[in-house]
C-alpha cells in the first residue's frame, strides 16, 4: 500500500463533476412530502411556489443517479474545495489504537462548515430563475452565514430569521451575516403572522428552529420574487452535499484504502447523507459493505428515541409533512450547545435507510462530546464545532473498541466545521458548568402525542 500523506488533496481536475443522488439506488424510496392541508403528495408545481423550480425538481427526483454540477457552482466550489481528507495519525497515536482514522474536513471556508456546499447551489438556482432574493432560518448561525456568502456572490437579497436565543448569544455570527449583506431578524418576530401568534402564546420565548422556519416560509410565500431555502433535511440538500462523500471516496480510492466504518453527526442529516452517499450507494447495489453510523445528541435523539411517522417540519405547521424519525414538531430540545443538531426531525432519505436497517445510530451526551472535542483539538490542532464533535466522539469510541479487540478497522468520519463561534460552550465546559438535559420518556411521549394523524 502507498504511503498515506497526512492530508490527501484531490487535484482540481479530480473534483466531482456531478452530484450523486442516493435515492436512485434505493429500493424503498423515501416517503413523499405531503401537502399540509390536503395530505396528498406535493407536486412539482406546488413545491415551486415555495422553492426554486430547479430545486423543486431535484427534491422530487428519485431516479436520476447523477446530476451535473453547473459550471458556475463548480467554479465557486473551486474557491474552497476540494477539502482535505486527513489521516488522523496524531489521534491514532494518542489513542494507541490499531484503527486507521480519517476525517473529511469541511471547516476550511469563512462560513466554517459544510453548509456552503448547498448554499451556493441554492443561490445559483434562485438567481437563474430571476428571483430578487431568498428567505431562510438559522439556528446556531452556520447556515445563515453560508447562505449570506452565497447570496453576496450571486447578488441576491438574503433575509434570515435567526432563532432569538442565538441572535442574542451569538452576536458575531449575526455580524458576519450582515457583513455579507444579509438582513437578520430575531425569531419569533412581529414581522409575520406566525411570529406574532407564537409570541402571543409564548411571551418571552427564545424561539426555535421550527418557529423560524415558519416565519421564513411565510415571508417567501407572500412575495413572488422570493423563495424559501433550507440548509438541511431536504433531499436537494443531501444531493448537493454528496460532493463531500464523492471527494472522500475518490481520495480513498486514490490510495487504495477501503473504509470499514463511516461516521457523521446528524442534525437534519445533510452532511451525513452527503458523506455516506457513494458508500451507501455501493452497499445498496451490493458492491461493498460498510457500517454507517449517525451520531446525535442525547438531548435531541430523533433516530434513537423518536418515531418514524409523518410530521410537520415546523412549529407553525404550515410546511409540508415529511415521513421521518421525529420527536414531534412541538418538541423543543434543551438548550444544548450543538445548535445545529437541535432539529426535531430527520431527512426522509436517511430515515428510510435507518428504518430498513442499512445504517445505525447512537446518541451521545454533551459532556463526553466536549471531552472528545478537546482531546481532538490538542492532538490534531483543529478546534472543532460542537456538532462535529459528536462524530469525533463516536469515531474515538470505535477506535478505542479496536484497541480492545486488536482490529485494524478503517474509520472515516465527517468533521463538519470549526467551533470559533462556540467559545461560550467551551467556556462552560472548562469551568465545569456544562450540563446536559436528556428528555424523559414522559417528555418525549408528550412531543409525540402531537403528531398529525396520517398513516
Ligand atoms: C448544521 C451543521 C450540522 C448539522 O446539520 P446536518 O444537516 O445534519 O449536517 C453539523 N455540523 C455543523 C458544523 C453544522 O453547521
Amino acid at each position: 500500500m502507498k504511503n498515506i500523506p497526512y492530508k490527501i488533496y484531490l487535484d482540481e481536475a479530480e473534483m466531482p463533476k456531478a452530484w450523486y443522488n442516493l435515492r436512485a439506488d434505493m429500493k424503498n424510496k423515501p416517503a413523499p412530502l405531503l401537502h399540509p392541508a390536503t395530505l396528498q403528495p406535493l407536486t412539482a408545481e406546488e413545491l415551486s411556489t415555495v422553492f426554486c423550480k430547479e430545486l423543486a425538481a431535484q427534491e422530487l427526483d428519485d431516479t436520476t443517479a447523477y446530476i451535473a454540477i453547473p459550471q458556475e457552482i463548480h467554479d465557486y466550489y473551486k474557491t474552497f474545495r476540494p477539502s482535505p481528507l486527513v489521516r488522523a495519525y496524531n489521534l491514532e497515536k494518542h489513542l494507541q489504537t490499531p484503527a486507521k482514522i480519517y476525517y473529511k474536513f469541511e471547516g476550511n471556508n469563512t462560513s466554517g462548515s459544510h453548509k456552503l456546499n448547498s448554499a451556493i447551489a441554492q443561490a445559483y438556482y434562485a438567481k437563474k430563475q430571476g428571483l430578487k432574493g431568498v428567505t431562510t432560518e438559522t439556528g446556531a448561525g452556520q447556515w445563515g452565514t453560508a447562505l449570506s456568502m452565497a447570496c453576496a456572490y450571486f447578488g441576491l437579497d438574503c433575509k434570515v430569521f435567526m432563532v432569538k436565543v442565538s441572535y442574542e448569544q451569538k452576536p458575531f455570527r449575526r455580524e458576519v451575516m450582515r457583513t455579507y449583506g444579509a438582513e437578520v431578524t430575531p425569531s419569533p418576530s412581529m414581522q409575520t403572522a406566525v411570529g406574532r401568534k407564537i409570541l402571543q402564546e409564548h411571551p418571552g420565548t427564545t424561539g426555535s428552529l421550527g418557529c423560524a422556519i415558519s416565519e421564513a416560509v411565510e415571508v417567501a410565500a407572500l412575495d413572488p420574487s422570493y423563495r424559501y431555502v433550507l440548509g438541511s433535511v431536504l433531499n436537494q440538500v443531501l444531493l448537493h452535499q454528496s460532493v463531500i462523500g464523492l471527494e472522500t471516496k475518490a481520495a480513498l480510492d486514490k490510495y487504495g484504502v477501503k473504509a470499514d466504518i463511516v461516521i457523521g453527526c446528524a442534525g437534519g442529516g445533510s452532511n451525513l447523507g452527503g458523506l455516506i452517499a457513494p458508500f451507501m450507494g455501493e452497499k445498496l447495489r451490493g458492491e461493498a459493505d460498510y457500517r454507517i453510523i449517525a451520531v446525535e445528541p442525547a438531548s435531541c435523539p430523533s433516530f434513537t428515541r423518536g418515531k418514524y411517522a409523518y410530521d410537520f417540519c415546523d412549529t407553525g405547521m404550515i410546511c409540508p409533512l415529511a415521513k421521518m424519525y421525529t420527536l414531534g414538531s412541538g418538541f423543543i430540545p434543551s438548550p444544548n450547545h450543538a445548535g445545529g443538531l437541535r432539529f426535531h426531525g430527520m431527512s426522509t432519505t436517511l430515515s428510510q435507510l435507518y428504518h430498513d436497517g442499512l445504517m445505525e445510530a447512537v446518541a451521545v451526551d454533551q459532556l463526553s462530546v466536549f471531552q472528545a472535542a478537546e482531546e481532538f483539538a490538542r492532538v490534531e490542532g483543529i478546534l472543532p464545532a460542537p456538532e462535529s464533535s459528536h462524530a469525533i466522539r463516536a469515531a474515538m469510541d470505535e477506535a478505542i473498541r479496536c484497541k480492545e479487540t486488536g482490529e485494524e478497522k478503517t474509520i472515516v468520519f465527517g468533521l463538519t466545521g470549526t467551533g470559533y463561534f462556540d467559545m461560550y460552550a467551551y467556556e462552560a465546559f472548562h469551568d465545569g458548568k456544562m450540563t446536559d438535559s436528556i428528555p424523559t420518556d414522559q417528555e418525549l411521549a408528550q412531543g409525540l402525542s402531537g403528531l398529525p394523524k396520517v398513516d
